[in-house]
């Protein structure tokens, strides 16, 4: 009963946002985002072997029947629905609970413009996000893949329970978490299920308090969203061609990853350009989550030895820049020193 309702209310504020956002699109807008969630649904291989019967799942290291048991379950919420129908792109309840804190988190005077910003859900299991424009308007749209969400929580379990068992009492603990840490940032661009799966497997019944868990997953996806709305309303340059960029070009690409960084995290701390930060205990847990976030990013590039493209930012140089530019206090940044430290203990 729960989940009927769940599910009702879920499609009836995606529906509504859908029919809202869909009355200002051009039809050749409109057409580019199907086409676009066509194609996601082509290339991303796990969704390709729910839409074209036959293709294999090859290379995935965890048991196709586990996969197939989690899938099935996922079947039952409308999210997944959605994600099987291109043309539900926008109406996807997946991202309801990130997109109304989002909006009510924009600063006032761009509230109005960036909540009209289509924000669609593609058919893919990646753990990204992207401000895109349309090819026949220039005007600018997001895109966060449907399996974002399953990367959130595995990354809240291991970010709250390394820093929480920081104590001499409980070794076995921490380094239950750590190993669990070490699988999702081996992991990070696997299809999401899988970590959402191995990390379940590595906390052996392990779990932090669940409300913290919650609060962790939820902040973070709300980044995401408010981080791409800011490159929105920053009215950030995107390049023709990623492969032919000068110094420059990199240099301003750069300060816009810092400064869309700044905005989302500006929006989540409730404060004005100008005006400095009023600090208290709930704005340095989530100014400290957002880098810890990062920190398991970072540790991802560095355990799978990617570099850092010329024209990004590392992920080091964002979460120092976040503390640099909120002055965040001296507990703050000691947290965040002693979150770094703990999370490199998985890699080393
Ligand atoms: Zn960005």
């Amino acid at each position: 009963m729960i989940r009927f309702f769940y599910n009702f209310l879920g499609r009836h504020i995606a529906a509504k946002y859908a029919g809202d956002i869909r009355a200002r699109l051009s039809e050749d807008e409109w057409a580019e985002l199907v086409a676009l969630a066509r194609a996601a649904q082509r290339t991303d291989p796990l969704f390709r072997a729910f839409t074209q019967p036959g293709a294999s799942l090859d290379g995935s290291p965890i048991d196709p029947s586990r996969l197939a048991a989690l899938l099935s379950r996922l079947k039952t919420v409308a999210d997944f629905d959605a994600a099987m129908m291109p043309e539900a792109v926008l109406s996807n309840p997946v991202l309801n609970p990130y997109r109304r804190p989002a909006f009510r988190l924009l600063p006032e005077d761009l509230r109005a413009t960036l909540s009209r910003t289509p924000i669609v859900a593609t058919p893919r299991f990646r753990f990204e996000g992207f401000a895109s424009k349309f090819r026949s308007s220039g005007r600018y749209f997001i895109q966060i893949p449907f399996g974002m969400t399953f990367v959130l929580r595995p990354l809240a379990e291991v970010s709250l329970g390394t820093y929480l068992s920081d104590s001499p009492e409980s070794p076995d603990k921490l380094q239950v978490y750590l190993d669990a840490l070490r699988v999702v940032v081996s992991e990070l661009d696997a299809p999401s299920p899988q970590v959402f799966v191995r990390v379940n497997d590595a906390l052996k019944g392990l779990t932090p308090p669940r409300l913290g868990v919650v609060h962790f997953a939820h902040l973070i996806g709300v980044f995401l969203m408010l981080h791409e709305l800011g490159h929105v309303g920053l009215k950030h340059w995107t390049p023709d061609h990623m492969g032919t960029l000068s110094t420059e070009e990199c240099i301003v690409l750069r300060n816009q990853e810092i400064a869309a960084d700044r905005f989302a995290a500006g929006c989540i701390l409730r404060t004005s350009r100008d005006r400095p930060v009023h600090w208290d205990d709930v704005r340095e847990m989530h100014i400290l989550w957002i880098c810890q976030f990062l920190s398991a990013i970072e540790l991802h590039l560095k355990g799978t030895r990617k570099e850092v493209p010329q024209h990004y930012p590392t992920f080091e140089e964002r979460r120092l820049a976040l503390l640099e530019s909120f002055q965040a206090p001296h507990r703050l940044r000691s947290s965040v020193q002693l979150a770094n430290e703990l999370f490199a203990r998985a890699v080393s």
